[in-house]
């Protein structure tokens, strides 16, 4: 009898940015405990996982040329991860992954933690397996603290190292124009950079969370654009002095506020409506400060199956 092989899936998953990022000091374990907002933005990445003889990682799209195809990809984690977890192993792990990138490489967008996601929803419908969300969840935390929000996407607030979350009330749709820049900026490198300046001073600190989420339930942007703040951004501008120029250039082509997103070097600003982001838009794209701009809405859900009858 011929074995019946199931069709290709297709998950969107969206990028994320932090409206409020509180990072605590550093801990003997070198991990900082964090308070973070994150909201899930319509700039995706959609993987397809194909049941294969040949397993294989292909990239196409923004960057693709930086993302190690090798087992350091956090959609090859992922794939091995999900294995473990339901006990299958040799030819029926056997997968074709193509990541088509749509969020920048090294961004600070958590675009590898959202493949991984992307991953995780993929292989369950490939593999047809009856595994909540939640349970996939508690896999997706192993494989790095961006992951689970990518899961669920929306809006919500991150404790721990980010990975542990409540949904927040979001009322409005948020336009949003990102600002991508020319090379990528590593995580690790920003947090040390945070870890020196607060060694040789005292850089300021967000404040606390509560008056993001009012400003989130009453859906003004102009009461979130004056609460936007990221404890990483003096850091990732002195590991990129060319964002401080990116940042009021922004501004002053009409957008609310803008913040380094997570480590950056991504800038994103928060604008009044779809209307005006377009025209902050064109205007950052003239304005010879960054590689490209996008504009991008928020909150959307997290990765999805696209088409096909798997689509939950
Ligand atoms: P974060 O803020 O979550 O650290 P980021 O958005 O700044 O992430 P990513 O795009 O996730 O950065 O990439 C960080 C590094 O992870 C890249 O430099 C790359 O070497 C590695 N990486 C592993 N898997 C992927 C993937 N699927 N897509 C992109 N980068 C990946």
């Amino acid at each position: 009898m011929l074995a019946v092989v199931p069709p290709p899936v297709t998950v969107r998953v969206p990028s994320k940015i932090n409206l409020h990022l509180s990072v605590g000091d550093a801990r003997d374990d070198g991990y900082h405990d964090l308070t973070t907002i994150f909201q899930a933005l319509s700039l995706t990445d959609e993987v397809t996982v194909a049941a294969t003889e040949e397993p294989g990682l292909e990239v196409h799209g923004e960057g693709a040329k930086s993302v190690p195809t090798s087992e350091d990809n956090l959609a090859w984690r992922a794939v091995q991860a999900l294995a473990e977890h339901v006990g299958r192993s040799g030819d029926e792990n056997k997968v074709h992954i193509v990541l088509r990138k749509g969020i920048p490489v090294a961004g600070g967008l958590a675009g590898g933690s959202a493949d991984a996601a992307a991953t995780l929803v993929g292989l369950s419908a490939l593999w047809r397996l009856d595994i909540s969300r939640d349970e996939l969840a508690g896999i997706a935390a192993t494989l790095g603290s961006d992951v689970p929000f990518a899961l669920y996407g929306g809006t919500a607030l991150g404790t721990g190292r980010g990975e542990q979350l409540v949904p927040v009330l979001s009322r409005h749709v948020f336009h949003w124009v990102l600002a991508f820049d020319q090379r990528g900026l590593s995580t690790p490198r920003v947090y040390g950079e945070l870890d020196r300046l607060r060694a040789d001073g005292d850089p300021p600190r967000v404040g606390s969370h509560d008056p993001v989420v009012e400003a989130l339930a009453s859906g003004d942007p102009r009461q979130l654009a004056l609460l936007l703040g990221n404890d990483l951004q003096a850091a990732a501008v002195s590991l990129r002095p060319g964002l401080r120029r990116t940042l009021r250039a922004g501004v002053n082509a009409g957008a609310l506020a803008g913040t380094v997103s997570g480590s950056g070097p991504t800038c994103a600003f928060l604008c009044e409506d779809a209307e005006s982001a377009l025209e902050v838009a064109a205007e950052l794209a003239g304005a010879g400060v960054c590689r490209t701009v996008r504009v991008a809405h928020g909150p959307v859900p997290g990765a999805r199956v696209v088409g096909g009858e798997d689509a939950p």
